[in-house]
């Protein structure tokens, strides 16, 4: 099998063998568009290379060189040849995108007399010797590993001596005087000279290449983004076309629609009469690509023409390096963009609006924890405005950050360590920081620009990045920073908004994001797919409102309980507890049934004739008793009771396992008037609403119902309380009785208890607790050694057990339905986040999900991919069969 394969070989699919560099630049090439000349060294050869120990074998490396020689054919240029030298880079590339994290060489070909050769070729000297600089920088870093700080040293302190604002003002002179000083850094770096001979150049520079899929920053953003270390890098070897060679040539990089918003229309970056490297590498500042249409308005077209065709040709937003060399434009490369949250959202709906996707691929283009990331909070647009702006930089990555000061990697990650919110501050927006920036809030730097390969990192991480802060010194030695009049000190506290590029002292509030017109398209997209429906777990109008927001189809649980924690309920609660007789709990239940209607009238007035499912009190009675001797002595106080009496009936309460012990439903069988009471205030508040014109069926659920006797029991007491007052209020309504499904037995006899319910809903918190045995409450001390020693594989109350609770689960479906098909059956419990449980209650035709409502947006997207995934599944099943 070939190794090494022209660009005119490959194509797009290919990038398994190509990577994802390879297969783009042939793509490009069988496209028509002007890409250099090139071709690639498959990840098949890399495999083949780690096999060997490291070593490149003879047979790959005369691959190599044969194809080397057809390539110098087509171009008519010769490695080496001191008349047309043939100049290449050296590029890594691997099957998933890592922006920056390996090496690459570029201007190999190099030397003492080729330099000459291409001064004289194109009559621009200057040019000729700052190519040279260039590779002697690389190779030197790349191949040597000398650090990049030697080499800035010496163009520092040259430009420092002479006067010099930029690169661009050194001489010849200079160059040649740079070039001198490199070499000596060699040597007294490495005791080694740079090779003269191009062969050898290349041989290392592959080499050095292929090595660069193992260095550290490639490891972390690998771990990071779940990638698998075992898939190697390709290397492509690609004709140099030069940025550098004066004012009508330069190098930039193109978004096909903005990758921070998601905005329509090409955008990016340009730096005049420079080589890629000082873009992408975060190094030096560059224009906005504005400039380039003033200076090359023609150049600008095509971009923007070629921007747009592979926008089509890959139906999805591009990432573009191009290269200007004296007026003709060239592609290096191109893929599909990396992108924050918010952009990725808008590209999609955008994509499937201008009809270029479809619907479908649109929902499966997102993945569901993009849309939790959506959520991230911004800052509080109020306490911003009395807030000082210290300096503005480039919006980067956009989002609301605040934290303390690090000024390197390694210190971020040990601050992290210790629990603290890390804002990263660096020189260069360089991709070496990896490290700190997966630790860090947000990332400031002074220098480089959005499309630097580091603030594509930023947006791909989430983080906020604020970069190329002109005002900003940074004195790594003293451990601190000065903008402007302004000095922070390590560890002091600064806020950056990504999506404004200001930067301000302190920390500043934040509040949460709200949903934009795209977000909601896009759910509503979700939804429409979803074949599951999402509820959310909501006791309040605000949860209720966000979760309607993000297209909840309502409340699939409403805990009643967490209602009676104010201060004048709880009060009223404890008086009925400590009631003595039914005449005692009179007054404190009317009271608390009035509280509950307006409670519950004000949940069904925001739900507009939406689902509300209320389920009656579950907790255990002490929970409600005072534990504290002052709060003893007020309630006997408030109850007129004696202190030893309030004492004695929070023994008679105490349980010694609550968690199993008087509790739901059971609760009711001592204390009907409780259940009473809420159904009251549940029919209530329902007639007021509906009397209103806003059309409510109640839901009412029980819960930790075991028994078809307790069923039965409970349906007839509340089934006999709302007909009386229907029979006062002289009007009937529609409303629904049903119960959750969380111990074992409820699951084994679920066809008993369906005859009586409703509906059913799922708790899998307690379904998980009883079906191990475990206490929720205690797994801490035994589950880590399960985890550790591999006997669980997950914790089961982060990950669903669907081989044991599952089980139960499939069982009592198939049992409840067995004599109501269209029984409705939930699941309230957090599980909806966890994709496996999610595939699961697809699988077994669950008829809703309730979660808390800001992972409704997550859920949703998870169901709908989901049954488009299971549509696509049997699709080709059906296929198939036909076949
Ligand atoms: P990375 O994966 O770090 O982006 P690349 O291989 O893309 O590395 O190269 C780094 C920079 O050098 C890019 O800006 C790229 O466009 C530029 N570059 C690579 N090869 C060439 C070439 N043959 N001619 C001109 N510029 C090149
Ligand atoms: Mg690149
Ligand atoms: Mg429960």
């Amino acid at each position: 099998m070939k190794r090494v394969l022209m660009f005119s070989e490959g194509n797009k699919e290919m990038h398994q063998l190509l990577g994802g560099k390879g297969a783009g630049l042939a793509e490009m090439t069988k496209l028509g568009l002007p890409v250099p000349k090139g071709f690639t060294i498959t990840t098949a050869a890399y495999l083949a290379f780690e096999k060997n120990g490291n070593k490149i074998a003879q047979n790959l490396m005369q691959e190599i060189i044969n194809t080397l020689s057809n390539m110098e054919k087509e171009v008519n240029k010769s490695f080496g040849n001191i008349k047309a030298p043939l100049l290449i880079s050296v590029r890594s590339g691997a099957p998933v995108s890592m922006p920056g994290m390996m090496d690459t060489v570029l201007n190999i070909g190099l030397n003492d007399q080729t330099v000459e050769a291409l001064g004289k070729l194109t009559n621009d000297e200057r040019f000729a010797y700052d190519s040279y600089r260039r590779l002697l920088q690389m190779f030197g870093n790349v191949v040597y590993g000398i650090p990049e700080k030697k080499f800035e040293r010496v163009l520092c302190d040259i430009k420092k001596i002479k006067n010099y604002n930029t690169d661009l003002s050194l001489t010849v002179d200079d160059l040649k005087m740079v070039i001198e000083k490199f070499k000596q850094i060699y040597l007294l770096e490495r005791k080694r000279t740079f090779p003269q001979d191009p062969q050898e150049q290349l041989s290392a520079a592959i080499n050095a290449v292929f090595l660069s899929w193992n260095n550290k920053r490639a490891k972390i953003y690998r771990k990071k983004n779940g990638i698998s270390d075992k898939l190697g890098t390709a290397v492509n070897v690609q004709e140099m076309v030069f940025g550098n060679a004066g004012e009508f040539s330069g190098t930039g990089v193109i978004f096909s629609r903005s990758p921070s918003t998601g905005a329509r229309g090409m955008y990016g970056e340009y730096l005049a009469n420079a080589q890629g490297e000082d873009i992408v590498a975060g190094g030096r500042t560059p224009v906005a690509l504005e400039r380039l249409k003033r200076s090359m308005p023609k150049v600008y077209a095509k971009l923007a023409a070629m921007s747009n065709k592979l926008e089509q040709h890959y139906h999805d937003m591009q990432d573009i390096e191009f290269t200007i060399e004296r007026g003709e434009i060239y592609l290096l490369q191109a893929r599909a963009g990396k992108r924050t949250s918010a952009a990725a959202i808008k590209i999609a709906v955008d994509l499937v609006n201008e009809g270029i996707i479809e619907k479908e691929e649109g929902l499966l283009r997102v993945s569901p924890e993009t849309l939790e990331q959506m959520l991230h909070p911004d800052f509080d647009q109020k306490e911003l405005q009395k807030e000082v702006v210290l300096a503005t930089g480039r919006p980067a990555s956009p989002g609301a950050a605040s934290g303390r000061v690090y000024f390197t990697a390694a210190a971020a990650k040990k601050a992290y360590e210790k629990g603290q919110e890390v804002i990263l501050v660096r020189q260069n927006t360089a991709a070496d920081d990896i490290e700190g920036m997966v630790v860090s809030e947000g990332l400031v730097t002074a220098r480089g620009g959005m499309t630097s390969h580091a603030a594509v990192v930023a947006r791909g991480l989430g983080i906020v990045a604020v970069v190329g802060v002109n005002e900003l010194e940074i004195d790594e030695q003293k451990k601190i920073i000065r903008i402007n009049q302004t000095v922070l000190r390590e560890g002091e506290w600064l806020s950056a908004d990504g999506t404004t590029g200001k930067l301000y002292v302190g920390k500043v509030r934040t509040v949460r994001a709200t949903v934009n017109k795209e977000f909601s398209q896009f759910l509503r997209w979700a939804k429409t797919a979803a074949k599951v429906e999402i509820y959310a777990n909501a006791d309040t109008t605000t949860d209720l409102k966000a979760a309607l927001n993000f297209g909840a189809e309502g409340i699939g649980l409403v805990r009643t309980e967490h209602m009676f924690f104010k201060a004048q309920r709880l009060h009223q609660l404890r008086a009925l507890i400590l009631a003595q007789n039914a005449k005692e709990r009179d007054v404190p239940l009317q009271r608390l049934a009035e509280m509950q209607q307006e409670d519950f009238y004000k949940l069904y007035k925001v739900a507009k004739g939406k689902t509300v499912t209320i389920r009656l009190l579950d907790a255990p009675l002490h929970e409600f008793l005072p534990t504290t001797e002052p709060e003893i002595a007020l309630i006997a106080a408030q109850n007129g009771r004696s202190k030893g009496y309030i004492q004695a009936r929070i023994a008679e309460l105490k349980e010694t396992n609550p968690m199993m012990g008087h509790r739901g439903c059971r609760l009711a069988v001592s204390f009907p008037e409780i259940y009473e009471m809420q159904v009251e205030a549940i029919i209530l508040a329902a007639l007021k609403a509906n009397a209103e014109g806003v059309r409510t069926v109640p839901h009412i659920m029980l819960p930790l119902v075991s028994l078809a006797q307790e069923m039965d029991w409970m349906r007839d007491l509340l089934d006999k309380k709302v007909n009386k007052l229907f029979e006062k209020n002289n009007v009937i309504l529609n409303y629904k009785i049903g119960t959750m499904i969380e111990t074992p037995r409820a699951c084994l006899i679920a066809d008993q208890i369906a005859d009586k319910a409703d509906f059913f809903s799922f708790g899998t918190n307690d379904l998980t607790q009883l079906t191990f045995g475990y206490s929720r409450d205690d797994i801490g001390a035994f589950v880590p050694e399960y985890l550790n020693k591999k006997i669980l594989p997950d914790d089961p109350f982060q990950v669903l057990d669907t081989e044991g609770v599952g089980r139960l689960i499939k069982l009592a479906i198939a049992q409840g339905r067995k004599n109501n098909t269209a029984l409705p059956i939930g699941v309230c419990g957090e599980v909806g986040g966890d994709p496996r449980a999610t595939a699961f209650f697809e699988r077994n035709n669950i008829t809703y999900l309730s979660c808390s409502p800001y992972r409704v947006p997550l859920v949703l997207l998870r169901m709908a991919q989901e049954h488009l995934d299971k549509r696509k599944r049997d699709n080709s099943i059906d296929t198939q069969i036909k076949k």
